[in-house]
């Protein structure tokens, strides 16, 4: 039995729609969003573990404010934060402000697999409720039936040998059954000591790794996995 794990950026999808789509439209969305939705009870939680942080009260929304955006700005992936993210995003794609962006050749990757009844997951450092998200408004349609799960950092730190013995684990499959497919070198490097397959994407300016499979897209695979 042969099992799949890929990575979204850099790997199915490009790294720019992320870079330069998603995260500007959850920066400029967020002042505004805060103050709409500062009661909604998926909202006060996050915004009261902020303020709580900050040691301001929690309907002090200025201050909550600017703490979120200067995360943003210092790249600090805080829980709270990447769960206003993920409901403005939510928000966005729901009102077709824009569409996930995937390869071409990862749309016909996930289609092989599906026919041949490989499963395939995703680990991403993405929150699992941001993966669906994506994959089910993307530009070839909604692609979240292809999908068998999702990981994401709570299970551990993408560059950690521990995190894919923990997959694994969870799957409750042999290590060498599962293939990985990401475009970073620490990554394959870390699933590769856990036993896993591995198989670098080589897109664009990405930095080729040493001492794995490396392909320019899914369609160079001579194998369905
Ligand atoms: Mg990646």
């Amino acid at each position: 039995m042969s099992i799949v794990v890929t990575d979204i950026e850099g790997t199915t999808s490009d790294i720019a729609f992320v870079q330069r789509v998603l995260f500007p439209y959850a920066r400029v969305h967020l002042p505004d969003f805060v103050r709409a939705h500062a009661g909604l009870p998926e909202v006060a939680p996050w915004l009261a573990m902020v303020a709580d942080e900050i040691r301001v009260a929690d309907d002090h929304l200025p201050a909550i404010i600017a703490a979120l955006l200067s995360w943003i700005d210092a790249d600090r992936k805080h829980t709270a934060l990447k769960a206003l993210q993920g409901q403005i995003w939510k928000r966005g794609f729901e009102n077709g402000e824009f569409k996930a962006h995937v390869y071409d050749d990862a749309v016909r990757a996930l289609q092989r697999w599906k026919s041949a009844d490989v499963p395939v997951y995703v680990y991403s450092s993405g929150s699992v409720q941001a993966q669906r998200l994506y994959f089910k408004h993307t530009e070839h349609g909604d692609l979240s039936g292809m999908f068998h799960g999702h990981f994401d950092t709570t299970i551990g730190n993408k560059r950690e040998a521990d995190s894919y013995r923990a997959i694994a684990a969870r799957l409750n499959v042999e290590p060498a059954s599962i293939t990985f497919y990401s475009d970073i070198g620490a990554e394959l490097d870390a699933a590769q000591e856990a036993g896993w397959n591995t198989v670098q994407l080589v897109r664009g300016d990405t930095t080729p790794a040493p001492g794995h499979r490396q392909v320019a897209s899914f369609d160079s695979l001579d194998q369905t996995v």
